[in-house]
């Protein structure tokens, strides 16, 4: 048979309930936060002062603060350098990952986002990482094709069709005493590279004299800011030295070799200087 008095004598059930006012849970509150306990205010050091300039405003000027407050200035402090510790981890496992979005993130949202992301959380979730490496996979893709449309562009104004002879051409010159040999065309200058030794540098006048390429052993390898009819100019200057010394100097009046001023009849009509002609052999 059941004792129902029993019921009553259950330890919980008998228990006194604890008192529920606000009082009573203030206090409780206050207790557990350390009671009246002080701690020297962790942002003035205990002087009161900030930076010796002014009152703290984390004590109050009163140097001491309560077992909370110390807390959770020292929460603040740990988690600072937990987060510096996990940006650190993560950036030594991801260099590659986190140098290529660093190096778009001028121009590229996502990337930029993410490196928010990496800033306030420590790393990148996985989720982040994958997302991460498609969106610069992306980028790379992109990057070789406009490099490689570029190079197709450069291949088709590069080129050798006779321009070995404009080397030959420089090697008289150089044979024959010119310190400084210059070859002027209509558009084209042509000269060497002072510290290349058997390189010639050209520079195009409908372009305000930008350098636009350059010859080696006889080939000519373009810049980009090349106009697209510069290797037949040079191969048309190659072909006929003399006929492009020739339009230059009668155009301008001067010798193309030397720049001198054309002064005889014979050689405004040449136009090309009888020493010039003769020291390049043309
Ligand atoms: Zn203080
Ligand atoms: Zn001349």
């Amino acid at each position: 048979m059941i004792d129902f008095n029993d019921l009553d004598t259950d330890p919980n059930a008998s228990a006194p309930l604890a008192s529920t006012s606000p009082e009573a849970i203030r206090a409780a509150a206050h207790l557990a936060n350390g009671g009246d306990a002080v701690f020297p205010c962790p942002k003035c050091g205990g002087t009161g002062m900030w930076r010796g300039i002014r009152t703290c405003f984390t004590c109050r000027g009163k140097r001491t603060v309560s077992k909370g407050v110390a807390a959770a200035a020292k929460g603040r402090v740990t988690k600072a350098v937990n987060l510096a510790a996990a940006k650190a981890e993560f950036e030594g496992s991801n260099p590659a990952l986190m140098g290529d979005l660093r190096a778009i993130a001028s121009w590229h949202t996502f990337a930029r986002e993410l490196l928010g992301k990496f800033d306030q959380y420590g790393s990148l979730t996985t989720g982040q990482v994958v997302a991460a490496l498609n969106s610069l996979a992306k980028v790379k893709e992109k990057q070789a094709e406009r490099a490689a449309v570029r190079n197709a562009e450069n291949a088709g104004k590069s080129g050798e069709v006779g321009i070995d002879r404009i080397t030959a051409l420089f090697a008289t010159a150089t044979a024959a005493g010119l310190k400084k040999p210059v070859f002027r065309t209509e558009r084209l200058i042509i000269k060497p590279a002072k510290s290349h030794p058997g390189t010639l540098y050209v520079t195009d006048k409908a372009l305000a004299g930008e350098y636009v390429g350059k010859i080696v052993a006889g080939k000519f390898e373009a810049r980009r800011e090349a106009k697209p009819d510069t290797l037949a100019l040079l191969c048309a200057i190659a072909a006929d030295p003399m006929k492009a010394a020739t339009e230059y100097g009668r155009s301008t009046g001067e010798c193309g070799c030397c720049g001198r001023e054309l002064t005889d009849p014979a050689s405004v009509k040449a136009g090309i200087g009888p020493i010039c002609a003769t020291k390049w052999g043309i």
